[in-house]
C-alpha cells in the first residue's frame, strides 16, 4: 500500500532532495516542484557535521559527497584582533571514528548537485513555483504559478523560510530581521596560498561581529562569511551586492589575515539573516512541512541543512512505518519526534549569535575562560553530533 502512496515535494533545496531521495528509496511514487529554472547553485560553503553525513551515508550519497567535500582536521575559535586560540576541536578520522562519520564542508551548488542526481532529472519539474494547496479528499492539490494543479497523497512544504505552504497552514506572517548581516564570497584557493591557511573551519569572534573562512570543493574554493550587525532591513531582496569597502571598514582593527581575505573577495553577497519563533505546528492532515519552512535559523550552530536532512530521515521512516494508512497521524509522529531538538538547535543558534559578538569585557572573558577549558568535544557537541534521529524515531514506535 505505502508502495503506491504518491508524495509532493515543494522545493528542491538540501531539505526537498533529501526527503525526496529518501522517499524513493523506501519505494514511495515522489516528484519534486522547484520555483527555479534549474535546481540552485546560489550559496556558498556550509559545514557538514556527522550528524548530517550519517544520513547521507544512508542514503547512499556520502561517497558521492565526498568527492566534492572538503574534510577539515578541526575547528577553532579565535580572537578577533591579535588572532589568540580560544578553543580548537579536532575533527578528521577522531570525529569520524567517535560519531562513526566524518565532518565536511561543502559547496552548497556540489551538494545539491549529488542529491538531484541521486532523484533523478525525471522526478523534478523545475519552474514549477507553488501558489497554494488545498486539501482534496484524502490528500492535497498544489497549484502552481503557471495555472497547472497536481494531485499528491502526500505534500511537503520544504519551501524555504518564505514557505507557501507553510502559509497556507499557518497563515502570513512575515520571517523577523534577526539584525544580522553575512557577507558570504568564495576564493579560488590560489588567492589565499600566500596566507598559508590551514586546512580547518576558522571562526573569529569580535564586538559586534564573527568571521568564518574553510574551504571547500576538495580545497579548491575558500568559503568566506562575515557577520555583522545592522539594526534594520527595508530593502524587499534579502541579498545584494556587498560592499567591499563596507565590509573593511566594519572589520578594521582586525587580525591582518581578515584584511587580507577580505581584498581578495571579489563580489561578496551581502545576505540579510531571517528566522522564525518556533512553530506552534507543522502538520494538517496530508500536509506537512521540513527545513528552513518550519524551523529557519541563524547559521551560528552551522545546522540548518543538517536539520532539514534530520526531518527528511523521520519524515521517511514516519510514512513508511504507516504503509499508507494513515497519513495524518504519520505526520504529526514525524512532527512530534522532531520539534524538539530542531527548536534546541535553532535556540542554540541564536544564543550563539550573542555569544560570538560580545564586547571586549568582562563577558568576553567568562565567554573565552569557558571556551578554553572546553577544548575537544563538549557535552552540547556530543549532543548535536550523537544523535541519531532514527533511533529517536524507534525509542516513540
Ligand atoms: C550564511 C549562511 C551559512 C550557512 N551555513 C550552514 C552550515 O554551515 N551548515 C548547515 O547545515 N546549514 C547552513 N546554513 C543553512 C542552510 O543553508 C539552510 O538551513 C538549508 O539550506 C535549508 O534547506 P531547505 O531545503 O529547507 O531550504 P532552501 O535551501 O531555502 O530551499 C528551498 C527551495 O524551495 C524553492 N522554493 C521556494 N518557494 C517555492 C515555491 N513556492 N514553489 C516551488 N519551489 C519553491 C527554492 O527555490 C529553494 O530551491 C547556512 C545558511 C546561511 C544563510
Amino acid at each position: 500500500m505505502s508502495r503506491s502512496t504518491s508524495v509532493a515535494v515543494v522545493g528542491g533545496g538540501i531539505g526537498g532532495l533529501a526527503t525526496a531521495l529518501g522517499l524513493l528509496r523506501a519505494g514511495f511514487d515522489v516528484r519534486v516542484y522547484e520555483q527555479s529554472r534549474t535546481l540552485s547553485q546560489v550559496g556558498a560553503g556550509i559545514q557538514l557535521a556527522p550528524n548530517c553525513t550519517r544520513l547521507l551515508r544512508g542514503l547512499g550519497v556520502l561517497p558521492a559527497v565526498e568527492r566534492v567535500a572538503f574534510a577539515p582536521d578541526a575547528i577553532e575559535f579565535r580572537r578577533w584582533d591579535d588572532g589568540r586560540l580560544l578553543s580548537e576541536t579536532l575533527l578528521g578520522a577522531g570525529i569520524a571514528a567517535t560519531y562513526g562519520a566524518p565532518y565536511l564542508h561543502v559547496h552548497r551548488g556540489d551538494l545539491v548537485g549529488v542529491l538531484a542526481d541521486a532523484v533523478t532529472a525525471d522526478r523534478i519539474e523545475t519552474e514549477r513555483r507553488c501558489v497554494g494547496v488545498t486539501r482534496d479528499g484524502a490528500g492535497a492539490r498544489l497549484r502552481f504559478a503557471d495555472g497547472g494543479t497536481a494531485y499528491a497523497d502526500v505534500v511537503v512544504g520544504a519551501d524555504g523560510i518564505r514557505s507557501v505552504v507553510r502559509e497556507t497552514l499557518l497563515g502570513r506572517e512575515d520571517a523577523r530581521f534577526t539584525g544580522y548581516l553575512a557577507y558570504r564570497g568564495l576564493v579560488p584557493a590560489e588567492r589565499v596560498a600566500a596566507l598559508s591557511l590551514e586546512p580547518r573551519c576558522t571562526v573569529r569572534l569580535g564586538p559586534g561581529a564573527h568571521f568564518v573562512h574553510y574551504f571547500v570543493s576538495g580545497g579548491r574554493l575558500h568559503n568566506v562569511v562575515c557577520v555583522i550587525e545592522e539594526t534594520s532591513w527595508t530593502r524587499e531582496s534579502w541579498t545584494d551586492p556587498g560592499d567591499p569597502d563596507q565590509l573593511r571598514a566594519a572589520f578594521a582593527g582586525w587580525h591582518p589575515v581578515v584584511g587580507a581575505i577580505i581584498d581578495v573577495l571579489d563580489e561578496p553577497l551581502r545576505w540579510a539573516l531571517f528566522d522564525r519563533p518556533p512553530l506552534p505546528r507543522w502538520s494538517s492532515g496530508p500536509i506537512t512541512l521540513l527545513g528552513d519552512a518550519c524551523h529557519p535559523m541563524l547559521p551560528y550552530g552551522a545546522q540548518g541543512a543538517a536539520q532539514a536532512i534530520e526531518d527528511a530521515a523521520v519524515l521517511a521512516t514516519c510514512l513508511t512505518e504507516a504503509a499508507g494508512r494513515d497519513i495524518p497521524a504519520a505526520l504529526v509522529r514525524y512532527e512530534t519526534i522532531r520539534r524538539g531538538r530542531a527548536t534546541r538547535v535553532q535556540e542554540m543558534s541564536r544564543a550563539n549569535g550573542v555569544r560570538f559578538h560580545l564586547p571586549d569585557g568582562p563577558d568576553q572573558q567568562a565567554r573565552d575562560t569557558a571556551m578554553a577549558s572546553g577544548f575537544g568535544i563538549s557535552p552540547e557537541i556530543d549532543w548535536l553530533y550523537g544523535h541519531d534521529p532514527l533511533i529517536a524515531e524507534q525509542a516513540t514506535s
